[in-house]
């Protein structure tokens, strides 16, 4: 019966040991993300004195294999991965590239 309480005793050592590491590890996260939101902070803060704010700027998607244009809001657009795409700024420069207007664009054409 030694052998089975020095095996518990054993056991329960090791799992000290660990709550130890973890208990160290937790703190070491708590202190990293002390660290990040500070930063955080600090670049929100930084973004809202740059001029005009961090208002959202519409941009128009084209597929680097198509000559289709979507807005950046097109299910279409969003299914593409970036590195395939093109962004412009506006709808006049994409279609003077030869750029085709998508469904999603013709719908809000009226403005
Ligand atoms: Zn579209």
């Amino acid at each position: 019966m030694a052998n089975f309480e020095d095996n518990v005793r054993a056991s329960f050592m090791v799992a000290k040991r660990e709550i130890a590491g973890l208990k160290a590890m937790v703190s070491r996260l708590k202190a990293d993300i002390h660290e990040l939101s500070e930063m955080n902070g600090k670049l929100i803060g930084s973004l809202s004195r740059v001029p005009g704010g961090v208002k959202k700027v519409s941009r128009f998607i084209a597929g680097k294999s198509t000559d289709l244009l979507h807005d950046q809001g097109c299910p279409f657009a969003k299914r593409m991965l970036p590195k395939n795409t093109l962004v412009f700024r506006s709808k006049r420069v994409a279609l003077n590239r030869g750029y085709r207007l998508c469904e999603c664009l013709k719908k809000y054409r009226k403005d």
